[in-house]
């Protein structure tokens, strides 16, 4: 609470009595406090591949360029440390402008297994990379209204963590099923009447330990940070996906079991 208290002089110039102002700030302390741990958050997050670029320039400029081998591999991370600035500083813009609903949503009507077939190629060379298997299965027919490039930033995002925290071998896969109201009438097909439908994107990774779970959408948290960095994740990509859900007015959830795998399962209203 803000306590004021504020002297009443009465029109004679008299002293009048006090009025005391009480005011409930808890929410908007909380907004300052959260807003000045994100821009902690920030600048702890750039110092970290600026002070790589500087140290290794210095090195050079010191010496270290006379020899072409030491050189190379130096200019290799200074170029890879840049690159991962860049995704940051992008993903922080992006955050920011979706966070203060600078972000107008284009809806259309979507057809989803032409949609995720498509995605999924988009993914594929990550995944041949990283020799993961990636498969999916939806079935022809189904729609929903979104907006065509948030609804493959999310996609990819999630497909992406599944190809980054899986091991070679392994797979991810992509599933979307109509969810039918109790008492909806079918038609022969089965696929009328959804007024909602769920995507679901499974790996076969390394999953997220219980204790993480409830947090991995908040911004800048990892369960493991080498291994984010190693995978030139920033931190941010899960908060910007449960934004964009959210601007679909859709949830998203996450079940998980260390060593198995995890499953993000994303569900959206058909019609906005
Ligand atoms: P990052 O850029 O680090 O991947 P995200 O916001 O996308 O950031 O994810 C936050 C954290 O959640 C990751 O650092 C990782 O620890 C965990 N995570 C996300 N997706 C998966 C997944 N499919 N399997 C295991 N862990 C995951």
């Amino acid at each position: 609470l803000d306590l004021n208290l504020v002297p009443i002089i009465e029109d004679n110039d008299e002293f009048g009595g006090v009025l005391l102002v009480l005011q409930d700030v808890t929410a908007i302390r909380r907004l300052e406090r959260m807003r000045s741990e994100f821009v902690a958050n920030v600048s702890h997050e750039l110092k970290t591949p600026i002070t790589a670029v500087k140290g290794f320039a210095e090195t050079l400029l010191g010496g270290a360029v006379d020899d072409p081998e030491t050189a190379r591999s130096f200019l290799q991370i200074i170029y890879d440390e840049s690159d991962r600035l860049n995704r940051l500083i992008g993903d922080i813009l992006e955050l920011s402008k979706i966070e203060s609903r600078r972000v107008p949503l284009q809806f259309s009507p979507i057809e989803l297994s032409s949609f995720v077939g498509k995605t999924l190629e988009l993914m594929s060379a990550e995944a041949v990379r990283k020799q993961i298997r990636i498969s999916a299965k939806v079935e022809p027919g189904l729609y929903v209204e979104a907006d065509e490039d948030r609804l493959r930033q999310i996609i990819m995002n999630l497909l992406g963590n599944g190809i980054a925290y899986t091991s070679e071998g392994g797979s991810v896969s992509i599933a979307v099923e109509p969810v039918h109201e109790p008492n909806a009438v079918l038609d022969e097909d089965g696929l009328e009447n959804y007024e909602h439908i769920r995507i679901y994107i499974s790996d076969t990774g390394m999953g997220i330990p219980k204790k993480d779970l409830p947090r991995i959408f908040e911004r800048f948290y990892r369960v493991d940070k080498a291994r984010s960095r190693s995978s030139g994740g920033t931190g941010l990509g899960l908060s910007i996906v449960k934004h964009l859900v959210e601007l679909h007015k859709g949830t998203i959830t996450v079940e998980s079991k260390l060593g198995v795998g995890s499953t993000f399962m994303i569900e959206l209203p058909v019609l906005q």
